[in-house]
């Protein structure tokens, strides 16, 4: 290696052995380094492998960060917590003023703001970047995430745009999000509506095969159509098998001694209609769930003064990400209508659609509910689409309770102030 690579990156497990092949790939010479020798061997074997990719590997941390040129950039994707701060500390020694660190790893936000104070003491800049996509979209286009230090962002902001998915019409999936800690903020609650998704789809899977009582061949058919992308459907699988299996064993054992099989009631169903009220209530959740993803965004991006931009985010997880959603561009359109929506529900387009969608949605949550499947992702959203969707819910009645018991006062919708009632006097 006669010259300096461009970027650098630590951590060689499956994200970053496929990220910085990647990057190789997109024409930008990069070192690599990992505490763990063999893996950047295996890594420097297939960036060979790959086409002579230009990955240049080292076993030291010194000569890894000589060998990048300056101002430095380090890429770094360990596993969160304690090993971010042993990686920090063993590259950053070697570090000099206006250098860069980045993690790319699924980091609690705090986290990354408390370091990116400490960097700048040593005048390091930081960026806490979420990337998403797993080991496929890592190798070839990410979607990504960096918050932080926008001069950070500038020094490779080339190379983000030409290493992520790129979506027709839409253009790279990355932005800077914007400061402190936003960008692993973004990544987490963006893994929220992934799990939500892979929820939903599972529940709708439960109603058809038990109650629709659907063959494995017609719900292969009609989950391909729901699930491009196959990520979903293995992590639908590892769901499956995971959780409490010996104690729903034992419980399902206890039931059925008493008479209460599995599914409670065997329905008489029209399949296709079920189908059909399936694919709406799946819908319609799907809504009320990225809903509430964008307010907990909104909300912490009020909170910490990040001037998040919703439209802009729904764009970058178009493509790359597990997610990738289609109506995400709606999203981005209903967004670009009115950047300050209170609710995606009151969007005009998706109001629409909850109104046309919803008494197939409470079918589907009825038919399961007196089938005994449990829905947990549809009628929590069905739940939540009712509570935001009415002008007066009964919280009255549990300020009153909260007056008996511990004398917190309420207010009335009649008079202003603050009232107190002995409500123990009152016969
Ligand atoms: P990982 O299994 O989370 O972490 C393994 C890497 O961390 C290895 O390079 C390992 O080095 C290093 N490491 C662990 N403890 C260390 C320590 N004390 N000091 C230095 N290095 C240490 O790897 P990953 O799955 O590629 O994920 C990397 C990051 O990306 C994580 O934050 C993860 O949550 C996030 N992420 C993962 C995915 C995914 O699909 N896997 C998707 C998105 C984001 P050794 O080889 O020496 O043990």
């Amino acid at each position: 290696m006669a010259t300096p690579t461009r970027i650098g990156l630590a951590g060689l497990a499956v994200m970053g052995q496929n990220l910085a092949l990647n990057i190789a790939e997109k024409g930008f010479p990069i070192s690599v380094y990992n505490r763990t020798t063999s893996k950047v061997d295996e890594t420097v074997e297939r960036a060979k492998l790959e086409g002579n990719l230009p990955l240049y590997g080292f076993h030291d941390p010194e000569s890894f960060v000589n060998s990048i040129q300056k101002p430095r950039v380090i890429i770094m994707l360990v596993k969160a917590g304690a090993p971010v701060d042993q990686t920090i500390k063993t590259l950053s020694v070697y570090m000099e003023k206006g250098d860069c660190i980045i993690d790319g790893g699924n980091e609690w936000y705090e986290n990354t703001e408390r370091r990116a104070k400490a960097m700048a003491e040593l005048g390091l800049l930081y960026l806490g970047m979420g990337v998403s996509g797993g080991e496929e979209g890592a190798r070839h286009g990410p979607s990504m995430m960096p918050g932080g230090s926008f001069e950070a962002y500038k020094y490779i902001e080339d190379i983000l745009l030409k290493v992520a998915a790129q979506v027709p019409d839409s253009g790279p999936c990355v932005t800077y999000i914007g400061k402190g800690g936003s960008g692993n903020f973004v990544k987490m609650i963006h893994n929220g509506i992934e799990y939500g998704d892979m929820q939903l789809i599972a529940e709708a899977y439960d109603v058809l095969k038990s109650a629709g009582k659907l063959s494995n061949e017609e719900l292969h058919e009609l989950l391909s159509c729901l699930l491009p992308a196959p990520t979903i459907a293995s992590s639908l699988d590892s769901r499956f098998l995971s959780g409490l299996k010996d104690e729903r064993v034992q419980a399902a054992k206890v039931f059925q001694s008493s008479g209460v099989g599995d599914i409670l009631t065997d329905q008489i169903v029209d399949k296709k209609k079920l189908v059909d009220d399936v694919r709406q209530a799946l819908y319609a959740s799907k809504i009320c769930s990225y809903a509430q993803g964008m307010n907990l965004i909104r909300a912490k991006s009020v909170e910490q003064g990040w001037d998040l931009k919703l439209g802009e985010l729904a764009r970058i997880w178009k493509g790359g990400c597990i997610i990738r959603a289609i109506f995400l561009d709606r999203i981005k359109k209903a967004y670009d209508r009115n950047p300050d929506l209170a609710n995606l529900l009151v969007d005009p387009e998706f109001a629409k659609e909850m109104i046309d969608r919803q008494s197939a949605w409470r079918r589907v949550v009825c038919l399961a509910i007196n089938s005994g499947i449990s829905t947990p992702g549809m009628s929590s959203s069905l739940a939540y689409f009712d509570t935001y969707r009415r002008e007066r819910l009964p919280a009255n009645l549990v300020q009153a309770q909260r007056d008996y018991f511990g004398a917190h006062t309420y207010e009335r919708i009649d008079m202003s102030g603050s009232f107190h009632t002995e409500w123990f006097k009152i016969a």
